[in-house]
C-alpha cells in the first residue's frame, strides 16, 4: 500500500542510518494502512553471481527482510539479523539503494512470504516493491512456470521480477548472440520498460537489482508516485569519504540523496524538492544522476525478449 526508496550518490552513508531512512519512511506511510513491511538492503559481501558473460557480478548482495503486522516488529527483526549476520552497522556506503514497501494484501493473505519486495528467486536478480494490483498475474504466471520459473508467494507482484529475470536473460543470450561477449550491456530501464509491455492492471513499481549496484529504476501506472531530491551540504557532510565528496562538489557533481515514496508525507522531512512522476514514466537513476523516460505503450517487440503478450 505504500512504497519508499532512498538514495545516497556521492555522499557516505552508515548502514545503520540508510535503515533508518527506510524505516521512517515506511513509519511515515503507516496511515495508509497495511498489513505486512518489508524491506531490501545491500551486504557488502559478494553475490555470489556471475552474469550470462561469465563475468563475476560486483560485491553486491541484496538482502531482503519481511515480516507481518507492524512497522516495528520489521525494524527488531532487521536488526536482530543484522547482529546475528554481523553486518556491520557502522558500514559506510558511498552510494547505495534502499527499497520499502507496507503491503495491504490483494492476492495472497499477510505473511512473510506474501510481503515485498517480492524476488525473482535465488540471488535477488531482481526485488520489486508494488503498489497496486496485476490484473493479468494468472497468465503470466503460466508461461513463467512453463520456462521454469518456481513460485514462492501468492502474490499477483511476484510475476514482476520473474518477468524482469525473463527479460533480462533473454535481452543478454540475444545480445550475446549478435554481437559476442563485445556487446552493449542491457540498461537496467530497458528491462523495466520490456516488463511494462507485459504487465496490466494498476502499479507504481521500484526495481533493484545487483547486476546493476547503486542503480534504481521505477515506474507507475495507475498508483501514486513520487520523486524527492536533495542536495547535500557540506555541513551535513561528514562522511569518511570527505575528501571525495569535495572534490565531486567541487566538479559540480555535487553529493545527493534521492526518496521515492507513495506519497509526500514520507519525503517531505529530507527536502522540499518534490516532483510527481506521471503515469508510464520510467525513472532511472544511474551514477547519481537521473533519467526520466516516456513510456510508449503501443510499440510492442517481437524478438524473443519479451513474453508473447497474451491475446
Ligand atoms: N497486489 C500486491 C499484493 O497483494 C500489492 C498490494 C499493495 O499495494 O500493497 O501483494
Amino acid at each position: 500500500c505504500g512504497i519508499f526508496a532512498y538514495i545516497n550518490c556521492n555522499v557516505s552513508r552508515e548502514r545503520r542510518h540508510i535503515l533508518e531512512v527506510l524505516f521512517n519512511g515506511l513509519r511515515r506511510l503507516e496511515y495508509r494502512g497495511y498489513d505486512s513491511a518489508g524491506i531490501s538492503i545491500d551486504a557488502d559481501g559478494d553475490g555470489g553471481l556471475t552474469d550470462l558473460r561469465g563475468l563475476a557480478m560486483p560485491g553486491f548482495c541484496p538482502l531482503v527482510f519481511r515480516e507481518e503486522g507492524k512497522i516495528e516488529k520489521l525494524v527488531t527483526s532487521v536488526y536482530k539479523e543484522v547482529n546475528e549476520t554481523d553486518l556491520d552497522l557502522d558500514y559506510s556506503f558511498m552510494n547505495h539503494a534502499g527499497i520499502a514497501h507496507t503491503r495491504w494484501a490483494t492476492h495472497g493473505p499477510p505473511s512473510p512470504r506474501n510481503g515485498h519486495p517480492q524476488s525473482s528467486g535465488k540471488g535477488n536478480e531482481f526485488l520489486v516493491v508494488h503498489n497496486g494490483i496485476i490484473t493479468n498475474f494468472m497468465v503470466l504466471k503460466e508461461t513463467l512456470l512453463r520456462h521454469g520459473f518456481e513460485f514462492e508467494s501468492d502474490t499477483d507482484t511476484e510475476v514482476i521480477p520473474k518477468l524482469a529475470k525473463f527479460v533480462h536473460d533473454s535481452l543478454m543470450e540475444e545480445n550475446k548472440a549478435a554481437n559476442g561477449n563485445g556487446g552493449k550491456d542491457i540498461q537496467f530501464s530497458q528491462v523495466v520498460m520490456e516488463v511494462m509491455r507485459q504487465i496490466e492492471g494498476a502499479y507504481a513499481l521500484i526495481f533493484k537489482s545487483p547486476h546493476y549496484p547503486n542503480e534504481l529504476v521505477a515506474c507507475k501506472c495507475g498508483s501514486p508516485l513520487l520523486l524527492g531530491v536533495k542536495e547535500v551540504g557540506e555541513a551535513e557532510n561528514r562522511g569518511v569519504f570527505a575528501e571525495t565528496e569535495l572534490r565531486l562538489a567541487k566538479e559540480g557533481g555535487k553529493p545527493k540523496e534521492f526518496y521515492f515514496a507513495s506519497d509526500a508525507s514520507a519525503v517531505v522531512e529530507h527536502t522540499k524538492k518534490v516532483m510527481v512522476i506521471e503515469d508510464n514514466e520510467v525513472v532511472h537513476f544511474r551514477n547519481g544522476a537521473v533519467q526520466i523516460y516516456k513510456f510508449e505503450v503501443g510499440k510492442a517487440r517481437t524478438a524473443s525478449g519479451g513474453l508473447p503478450r497474451p491475446a
